[in-house]
């Protein structure tokens, strides 16, 4: 009987491609995907560390996996990912129910370590680094949306920010040849992906072959047949002349980028570890908007790092008040096991962090309505890459901002020129206009 399999994917971008292999490696072994962690033999569980909560949530799925597993003792439960990588045995002590954990450099074996564990009365771990960052390369990716594919260029991170923890489960930087790269990319575009979105922990700091990551880019935009290319995430060392003139120089690029900066102030960005100051970042962002005048940023801020005062709170407010950001994703500081601030003592009060968290969150929705609700009347192109519900879809713009319309799932993958009707913080919706509909499907 067909066998199948259930993935559970916590964390970013780079996660949910590693599930879209791990779901390739399985299928190339007979495995069929199952709607629902019942309907499964296997569960694979894709793990984050970077947020405490993150990793609280492994462990609410675990219990659950576990009581499934009391009533069909033969399904098997497998974890991966970063919190698989740092703390292996603790899992499968904490978590009994657990038949096999597999580090960030082992995905390939997933599907012989799930077959030995039939046969095994211990769980089997395997966290050791074979070079095997991209041995899935060859596999059949399942991608997770039919417009838009992942391809992942490098992997790893030489920095050493205090507060991450992607340097110890991931490993240093390991980059794919640009041939690997553009083979993928063309084979997806050929399988009918209309976007691209390049992935890596630092991914403008790609080299290899002579090519940094700014020649990729042109490299990639020449594929025949790709309409829209984008990347995450980058870092911001790694912005310079070359990738800021892509900007200008390269259609299918967009307007969009995801820049984290973390911090204004000055001492808790050196405290960090990030490699720059705010002027620093600010001189970036200068840059970037000096080749390309209507970048829309988004960020990254993490608010009560040790230390904070509340002037440097002010300093960060000052520097998201200065760039205008299209969007933030901001977090209160927990301590993560296995980095280096987690020796720092964590002491800025939860309720301070939680009241600097929801001061920086409403003045950026205040800024988010008001600046989107200028946008009403607008004509934008958006490639609908989702189906919200019947007759209707969403889709990007290329500035990266959600539009949705009404519209049949027909509409996936095509660009679509809209008139924004109304705009929230977070998304605006639009009506078609019909007569000027771009018929540019791949
Ligand atoms: S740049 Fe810093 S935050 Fe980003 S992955 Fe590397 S260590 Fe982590």
């Amino acid at each position: 009987m067909t066998q199948r399999y259930f993935i559970e994917t916590f964390g970013c971008q780079m996660n949910v491609n590693d599930s879209e292999k791990v779901a390739g490696l399985l299928r190339r072994e007979g495995y069929e995907e199952a709607t629902s962690v019942d309907q499964a033999d296997v569960v694979f569980v894709n793990t984050c560390a970077v947020r405490e909560k993150a990793s609280e949530k492994l462990y609410h799925s675990l219990g659950r996996f576990r009581r499934i597993k009391k009533q069909r003792p033969e399904l098997r439960v497998s974890v991966g990912g970063c919190v698989a990588q740092l703390q292996g045995k603790e899992i499968l002590d904490r978590a009994p129910g657990v038949d096999v954990v597999i580090g960030t450099h082992n995905l390939s074996s997933l599907p012989e370590l799930l077959e030995r564990s039939r046969d095994s009365s211990e769980p089997l771990l395997e966290l050791d680094r074979k070079a095997d960052a991209f041995a899935v390369e060859a596999v059949d990716v399942v991608h997770s949306n039919r417009v838009r594919a992942f391809v992942t260029v490098m992997e790893g991170c030489n920095h050493v920010c205090s507060f991450c923890v992607v340097p110890r489960t991931r490993g240093p930087e390991v980059n794919r040849t640009p041939g690997e790269i553009l083979r993928e990319v063309r084979h997806v575009v050929e399988q009918g992906f209309a976007e691209v979105m390049l992935l890596g922990q630092t991914v403008n700091a790609y080299a290899s072959d002579g090519i940094d990551f700014a020649e990729l880019l042109h490299r990639v935009h020449e594929v025949s047949g790709l309409r829209r290319l984008r990347f995450t995430t980058s870092h911001p060392e790694h912005v310079n002349k070359d990738l800021a003139r892509a900007f200008r120089e390269l259609p299918k690029l967009g307007g969009y980028l995801h820049l984290p900066v973390q911090s204004g102030a000055p001492r808790v960005l050196a405290d960090m570890r990030r490699g720059y100051t705010p002027a620093e970042y600010l001189e970036k962002v200068a840059l970037l908007r000096a080749h390309r005048p209507d970048l829309a940023l988004s960020t990254d801020v993490i608010v009560g790092y040790p230390g904070e005062t509340e002037e440097e709170f002010e300093d960060t407010l000052r520097l998201v008040g200065q760039v205008g950001f299209e969007s933030i994703f901001s977090f209160m500081y927990s301590p993560r096991p296995g980095t280096t601030a987690f020796r720092q003592v964590d002491d800025v009060p939860e309720e301070e962090k939680r009241h600097r968290l929801h001061t920086l969150q409403r003045m950026q929705q205040r800024f988010q309505e008001e600046r989107n609700r200028g946008r009403v009347g607008e004509q934008e192109t958006i490639l609908v890459d989702t189906i919200d519900g019947p007759g209707r879809v969403s889709g990007r713009t290329m500035h990266f901002r959600l539009v949705h319309v009404d519209g049949e799932a027909e509409l996936l993958g095509r660009e679509v020129a809209v008139r924004i009707d109304s705009a929230g913080p977070n998304a605006f919706r639009g009506s078609r206009v019909e007569d000027s509909a771009l018929e540019t499907s791949a």
